[in-house]
């Protein structure tokens, strides 16, 4: 408990980024980034999915002349950012071997970040192992890959990688891979920009079904949505995606995908990303809290506050400058509450709901 308010599982980070470069340890309070495990506890953050997002290699060799030449990596990908909201200009899918190698470098680092905690650090397969932190305040680290680039087509990776603890798979980042197609990042725009699943991606789905790991519709055309809500058998989720009514990105939840996201008994994580959040879209630090209540007041109307949970992009995004950090939690926890969520809802929003359909998912 932070403050009276219920512990938060979070469905979204980015934090392995820089843990894996030896920017920061996860164990020491750091002024750069969002998350670390002082910050997580200041916060009442117990935990949540850590995303293994491999960086396109012409991406990565860009980042790293700039790196180079003193310039900052930042600017030089916001560069690189604007040629890919127009998809004519995505490069071709990335090597397999590329993507396997920087996840293992990525999954290896959480593994020993585990090892190293001496016990105040888990790594979660089941519901039960994240209630059991919520009760104990163990740190849970679900293994997530945001983006299916690791994985082939016959299901051998995913088999290994499954035996190393990876629970979720969002199928793509905004970009086109071998499985499926993402959302460019364009503003304003419907998410309905390109192709959805192909043979390999519907191949994928019965996989990720069979082995029963979570799939993560975040980033995912609005065509590649419905071809795995047709396909799936398990509850639908965006880890991270707001509403569309709200800020017209195409990485946000129409009405109706909302509706079908209920229908399935799902959740939608509410991402903390300014241009997600804001009507105009922009880049800018200065939003108001005030922002993301509307959002989840949106997002429990329409789907029921069972479906609405919190996918932050923590170490990721651009934060709102009010919040911060994982330190900040609290201020939105308390946003929510002074709205009239009740101390019910805020369980379910903070961990109640990821944990009902991850257990449904998972069967355990
Ligand atoms: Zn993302």
């Amino acid at each position: 408990m932070s403050n009276g308010l219920p512990l938060v599982f979070d469905g979204h980070n980015d934090t392995v980024m820089q843990l894996v470069r030896g920017e920061r340890s996860f164990f020491d309070k750091s002024e750069t980034g969002h998350i670390d495990l002082p910050r997580a506890r200041e916060g009442g953050l117990m935990g949540g999915f850590f995303a293994v997002y491999i960086i396109d290699p012409n991406v990565a060799e860009i980042m790293q002349k700039a790196r180079d030449e003193g310039r900052d990596p930042s600017q030089a990908l916001g560069e690189y950012a604007q040629q890919y909201a127009d998809p004519a200009n995505w490069p071709d899918p990335m090597p397999l071997d590329y993507a396997q190698t920087n996840a293992l470098a990525m999954l290896g680092t959480l593994l020993k970040v585990a090892k190293e905690s001496e016990g105040q650090v888990k790594i979660v397969r089941t519901a039960a192992e994240i209630e059991q932190c919520v009760a104990d305040g163990t740190f849970a680290i679900e293994l997530h890959f945001e983006g299916a680039e690791p994985l082939d087509t016959n299901g051998d990776a995913l088999e290994v990688f499954y035996a190393a603890g990876l629970r979720s798979v969002g199928l793509t980042h905004s970009r086109r891979n071998i499985f499926t197609e993402g959302v460019p990042f364009a503003f304003p725009a419907s998410p309905d920009t390109g192709a959805g699943l192909n043979e390999h991606g519907k191949e994928l789905v019965r996989q990720l079904n069979r082995k029963k790991v979570m799939i993560d519709l975040s980033h995912i055309t609005e065509q590649g949505f419905w071809d795995v809500a047709e396909l799936t058998d398990a509850p639908l989720v965006a880890t991270h995606s707001n509403a569309w009514n709200l800020s017209n990105s195409p990485r946000n939840l129409t009405d109706k995908m909302m509706d079908a996201i209920k229908e399935s008994n799902g959740v939608a994580g509410l991402n903390f990303h300014v241009g997600f959040l804001r009507e105009d879209g922009a880049n800018d630090a200065d939003t108001p809290i005030s922002t993301m209540v509307e959002h989840v007041v949106y997002m429990a109307d329409k789907m029921g506050v069972d479906h609405v949970a919190l996918g932050s992009d923590y170490d990721g995004a651009t934060m709102p400058a009010e919040l911060k950090d994982a330190a900040g939690l609290p201020k939105l926890m308390q946003a929510l509450a002074d709205h009239g969520f009740d101390n019910d809802d805020l369980t379910k929003i903070a961990h109640g709901n990821w944990i009902r359909v991850l257990r449904d998912t998972w069967g355990e």
